[in-house]
């Protein structure tokens, strides 16, 4: 999608700090952390969000949590959280489907 912003970050038309990468993901340093560990993962093909996906996304889906739990295992985290924000009033601000991988503090729950 040409005027998405984690489009341009997956095509490096926008830098970024890059943890993983491999056909299907894409993993870099949130730019304002909210954790000591703050890492956005996201599929390379635009999803705006996860409602948007449909069944022929769900191996993709997979791809992107997994993911996330191997930058973890890579970054020696044994307890971090994932989140999901679906919509504005969830606090999505950018509409390309993206987990964040936060760790290394206590996550108070329930989440605010
Ligand atoms: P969300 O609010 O769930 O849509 O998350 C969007 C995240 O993208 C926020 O945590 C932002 O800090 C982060 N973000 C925005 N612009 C950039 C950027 N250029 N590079 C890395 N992270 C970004
Ligand atoms: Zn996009």
């Amino acid at each position: 999608m040409s005027d998405c912003l984690f489009c341009k970050i997956v095509a490096g038309e926008i830098p970024s700090r890059k943890v993983y990468a491999d056909d299907r993901i894409y993993a870099f340093h949130d730019i304002a952390p909210k954790a000591p560990t703050h890492v956005l993962v996201v599929p390379r093909r635009h999803i705006g969000r996860l409602a948007d996906a449909g069944a022929a996304d769900r191996e993709l889906l997979g791809d992107v949590v997994a993911g996330a739990a191997s930058v973890a295992r890579d970054l020696g985290l044994e307890h971090y959280r994932l989140v999901i924000n679906n919509g504005e009033g969830a606090g999505q601000t950018v509409f390309h489907l993206h987990v964040h991988l936060l760790g290394g503090r206590p996550m108070a729950w329930p989440p605010g």
